[in-house]
């Protein structure tokens, strides 16, 4: 496998173009693939904090919320080949998930 050095065309940042697909860095691949299921998580997550705060019972939404998560799980392991670094993405991205709501809480 090539160590040539490329230029990430999203972020700049420079990564062996073994990594890189059309140009882009491993990092920008993952975070593209994450976008739509990450706002996804950040709805279901805000409507079950809505629905426990009412006292209802939110529990269809946890597996909601799982399944998404298991989504998140699989698109990162069909982009990153190494199992190591991919539960590396995972966890960050679902803490970022996670903790995303306090961020971005009311702008959906
Ligand atoms: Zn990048």
């Amino acid at each position: 496998m090539s160590s040539i050095l490329i230029y990430c065309r999203s972020c700049g940042k420079q990564v062996p173009s073994s990594e890189a697909k059309d140009r882009r860095c491993l990092d920008c691949q993952v975070r593209d693939a994450m976008a739509a299921l990450r706002a996804e998580h950040a709805r279901l997550w805000r409507k079950r904090e809505r629905y426990r705060g009412s006292g209802a019972n939110a529990d269809s939404i946890g597996r909601q919320l799982g399944r998404i998560e298991n989504r998140m799980a699989e698109r990162i392991r069909g982009l990153v080949s190494n199992d190591e670094k991919a539960a590396e993405y995972l966890r960050t991205e679902l803490e970022e998930a996670r903790q995303a709501r306090y961020r971005i809480g009311g702008i959906r």
